[in-house]
């Protein structure tokens, strides 16, 4: 009848403590399948970086693009709708060896 239950509880404290522990780690580990990617560097007027890979979920290949090198890195989702996690393999056209 009343929407009281949804309000803030009164826990204070406690809570916080725990963090110290190590959640840190989670972000090291992929939430999603691996993928290795083949990154094209901008060329001409083309301003996005395209990648390449072999998708874990279907087999088949996927192309992709991103706003920066690094924006190509980490969780994306695929062509057939899925998500990976990508890594970046190898990078083409790109000036500096990383
Ligand atoms: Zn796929």
């Amino acid at each position: 009848m009343s929407a009281d239950e949804n309000a803030p509880g009164d826990e204070s404290g406690g809570a916080e403590d725990e963090q110290a522990g190590g959640r840190v780690v989670e972000s090291t580990i992929p939430r999603y399948p691996v993928a290795h990617v083949s990154v094209y560097a901008p060329a001409g007027r083309r301003r996005w970086w395209w990648y390449a890979m072999r998708c874990p979920h279907c087999g088949a290949g996927h192309f992709g693009r991103a706003r920066s090198q690094d924006g190509v890195k980490g969780t994306r989702r695929t062509g057939c709708g899925r998500r990976v996690w990508v890594i970046v393999a190898r990078t083409y056209g790109a000036r500096e060896a990383a």
